[in-house]
């Protein structure tokens, strides 16, 4: 919890941002702070494995911001089709990025520019997921993701877990052609709308799973928790499901083994890559969700 404040905090970040080691130790999580540095990684990827690329960046506070994260996905999106990796590769959007808290027509706008992203995206013959950002954020999210689907089918909304409504929202959603990821969820969140306690969460992360492997939606299975990804294998084998109508997924540098391991076993496997300059977010929720990611950061800082 003290680094999810931390990760909402300026003064934090500026210590963060400006020690020396950090630099190394991002590496491990985001592919690069630009483009061109994280590109080679993806084609390395998509060779056994699925990618998903986020243009790291967060709360924007103009319309300026939130277009220039529009053009960074256009880029983004026309490099993907001129490397042949449109079958391979798709993007994950946070709507924050592109306006969603904008004062005036937040709303409006982030709907414009996500339907330019999706709009890039159809041209090269890959699709959009939108991140899932804290609990308030969700009920414009879902409904921004509805108007998408209208021209854009294809674009994957998120659900976590820890939410008490999750469960309904999957039942919702779990129609043909419908592509949900479940993860657990990366927030700080009050008791009154989510589960805090692990065990809960995973129970519920189960019940999430049992229901969209029962519907006819494409689930995508977010999670590094060996239990959860052998029991989404359970549930996939007890609904007939072939390995080709969901998939798992995982973070850029997280478990690459059991990633490899994964994909090698004949499963769809997609791995989550961030780059960009804005990282210090992303990767303050990394260093929140693993006591082992802190002390390897702790560690990194007294060695240099
Ligand atoms: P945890 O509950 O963190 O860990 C359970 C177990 O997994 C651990 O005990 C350990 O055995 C194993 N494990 C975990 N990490 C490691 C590691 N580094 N090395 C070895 N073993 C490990 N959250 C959102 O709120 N919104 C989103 O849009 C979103 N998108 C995501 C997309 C992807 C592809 C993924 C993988 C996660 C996303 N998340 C998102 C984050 C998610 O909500 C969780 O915060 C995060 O994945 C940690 O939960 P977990 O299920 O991976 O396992």
């Amino acid at each position: 919890t003290p680094l999810l404040i931390a990760a909402r905090s300026t003064a934090c970040r500026t210590i963060v941002e400006r020690a020396p080691v950090t630099r190394n130790l991002v590496s491990r999580f985001v592919a690069g702070s630009t483009l061109e540095q994280a590109l080679p990684a993806v084609e390395e990827l998509t060779r056994d494995r699925y990618v998903t690329l986020d243009h790291l960046g967060e709360d924007v506070t103009d319309a300026e911001q939130a277009g220039a994260t529009v053009t960074a996905y256009t880029r983004l999106l026309e490099e993907l089709g001129r490397a042949g990796l449109g079958a391979r590769a798709e993007v994950s959007v946070k709507l924050s990025a592109v306006g969603q808290f904008l004062p005036f027509d937040g709303e409006k706008i982030a709907l414009e520019n996500a339907r330019h992203i999706c709009e890039a995206a159809a041209r090269v013959g890959t699709t959009v997921t939108l991140d899932m950002e804290d609990h308030t954020t969700t009920d414009s999210t879902l409904s921004i993701l509805r108007e998408l689907r209208v021209d854009y089918p294809s674009a994957g909304a998120v659900l976590q877990a820890y939410l008490h409504r999750t469960e309904a929202d999957c039942r919702d959603l779990r129609y043909e052609g419908s592509r949900v990821r479940l993860c657990k969820g990366a927030y700080d969140e009050p008791a009154s709308v989510a589960y805090r306690d692990r065990t809960k969460v995973d129970r519920s992360y189960v019940r999430c799973m049992r229901t969209l492997m029962a519907g006819a939606g494409y689930p995508m299975i977010a999670s590094h928790d060996p239990s959860m990804v052998t029991i989404a294998g359970r549930i996939a084998a007890d609904n007939g499901r072939p390995a080709d109508s969901y998939e798992f997924q995982m973070l850029y540098g997280i478990r690459d083994a059991e990633q490899v391991r994964l994909a090698a076993k004949g499963n769809r496997m997609r791995v989550y890559v961030p780059y960009g300059e804005q990282w210090y977010g992303y990767f303050m929720r990394r260093l929140a969700e693993r006591p082992a990611n802190v002390a390897f950061f702790a560690r990194s800082l007294l060695t240099r």
